[in-house]
């Protein structure tokens, strides 16, 4: 843990009591702070009294003495409206700030102090994690002392205080950059930029807004890491390189850059020096399959390559990533047929990236809706054998798929992982993928998506296990 010290003594309130909420208020206490906290949650309030904070109403906190309010991400901070306690906390003149907001101020108490720990900040609408892991990876491959946090796994109040070597690799959502002016990372990295959670931005250009302030806390001996293949990206970067910030490495695939890094035919190339070089072939990387990881490989590459000189070493990492969980995972292999969880595809655009990744798909879809529903995955049908659809979506998907693609209504994920696990052994093809990826929020039947993948995978597990056991 991190204690928060630079509020040794003083009042301040935690609102909202989630992972990051505890953490902040622990590292105050920590830190010698006085804390009152509140969440609506009786348990979170527990919790929060548990380690020491005062828990009455939140508006019965001593407003007048508070210095500051630390809001959780969750809780709508300008869109669609300030929460209460935000517009409160305005009208007292009381600092509204995040976890994120503390751990910089700790991390960085005197601008002379950086360079020490460096920070690595990873922000985007569509691969934060994979990138942030991936850096991560790298930097412990090549002997940092590597602490990951903030939006993945721990809160960034949780890791462990700098120590030798020491780089934070922080994933940060739009909600943190929000309440975080005064993160100012070494590296700043911006995956790429889609229309997602506008309503809580107002628009697409308060959500362009956001990310790209992110960039500009960069300061001028840091460096920002941009992907360009989006017109936002392609935007902010000729914005950022005009305004005398923080140098910024532009990253594409598909097009050869004069300057930067990119990503061609799956080859990564170097184009920071004098002419390009090649790196490596990203297609011997097993854990990162499909284009859209060549792009949060590519961006790992040029994040980290200030920290690591040899970039061989950079793509033995690469080539050695695990991946992470419910992403294209590959959970298992009976007979030819090998089994795919990508759980975390929660929309078609998600769904879309694996299914361009295997030509003979037993494909798992459906759950929660999202609007838009599959229709815009048509070009993708030719290669789905056969769909088993399970949740509230099942109807909805079967009359896109009708005529295109065989589909079975199989209500729950079990039904389904034994149809699809079925007809793909008996299928005359070379090497037949049962995918799970949903397209779907999993709500209707699961806690959470990672819920979702772990009862894929542990369905998967008992199949396997099956014709062993008979056997013995
Ligand atoms: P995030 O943390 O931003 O949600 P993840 O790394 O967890 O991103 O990836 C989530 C899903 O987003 C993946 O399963 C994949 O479908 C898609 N995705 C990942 N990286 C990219 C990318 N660079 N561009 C577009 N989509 C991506």
């Amino acid at each position: 843990m991190i204690p928060v010290r630079s509020f040794a003594d003083r009042r301040v309130a935690v609102f909202g009591l989630g992972r990051s909420g505890l953490g902040a208020v622990r590292a105050l206490k920590a830190g010698g702070a006085t804390v009152f906290a509140w969440d609506d949650k009786p348990a979170s309030r527990e919790a929060a009294a548990a380690e020491g904070a005062q828990v009455p109403p939140w508006q019965d906190w001593p407003w007048s003495e508070l210095t500051a309010v630390v809001l959780s991400p969750g809780v709508p901070f300008t869109h669609p409206r300030p929460h209460d306690v935000v517009l409160n906390a305005q009208e007292k003149g009381v600092a509204v700030i995040g976890d994120i907001e503390l751990f910089a101020r700790e991390i960085r108490p005197q601008p002379a102090l950086s360079g020490l720990s460096p920070v690595i900040a990873v922000t985007g609408t569509n691969g934060k994690s994979t990138t942030t892991a991936l850096i991560g990876h790298i930097l412990a491959a090549t002997g940092y002392d590597v602490q990951i946090g903030g939006n993945i796994g721990k809160s960034v109040l949780e890791l462990a205080p700098p120590r030798a070597k020491t780089i934070y690799v922080l994933e940060i959502s739009s909600y943190q950059i929000d309440l975080a002016a005064g993160l100012k990372p070494d590296i700043a990295v911006l995956s790429n930029i889609t229309p997602d959670h506008i309503d809580r931005h107002g628009s697409m250009e308060n959500y362009v807004a956001v990310k790209t302030r992110l960039l500009k806390q960069t300061p001028k001996a840091g460096l920002n890491v941009l992907g360009v293949d989006d017109s936002h990206g392609a935007a902010i970067f000729t914005r950022l390189t005009s305004n005398g910030g923080a140098p910024t490495v532009p990253v594409s695939v598909g097009k050869v850059l004069g300057r930067g890094v990119f990503v061609l035919d799956g080859v990564l190339y170097d184009a920071q020096g004098e002419r390009a070089a090649r790196v490596m072939d990203l297609r011997s990387a097993a854990h990162l399959p499909g284009a859209h990881n060549w792009q949060n490989a590519a961006l790992a590459y040029a994040a980290v390559r200030r920290f690591v000189r040899d970039p061989r070493l950079i793509a033995d990492a690469i080539v050695s990533f695990p991946g992470l969980a419910h992403r294209i995972e590959d959970v298992g292999r009976i007979g030819k047929v090998r089994f795919i969880n990508d759980s975390k595809a929660t929309n078609a655009d998600a769904a879309e990236r694996a299914l361009v990744c295997f030509p003979d798909i037993f494909w798992i879809a459906g759950g929660r809706p999202k609007a838009g529903g599959i229709a815009p995955l048509a070009p993708f049908f030719p290669r789905i054998r056969k769909a088993y659809l399970i949740g509230e979506a099942a109807a909805d998907f079967a009359a896109t798929l009708e005529g295109k693609v065989p589909c079975e209504m199989s209500g729950t994920l079990e039904s389904a992982v034994v149809a699809a696990a079925a007809d793909a052994a008996r299928a005359e093809l070379p090497a037949p993928v049962v995918l799970l990826s949903p397209a779907c929020a999993s709500f209707d039947q699961f806690k959470d998506f990672e819920e979702r993948g772990d009862a894929f995978r542990a369905l998967v597990a008992k199949l396997s296990a099956r014709p062993q056991r008979e056997a013995s």
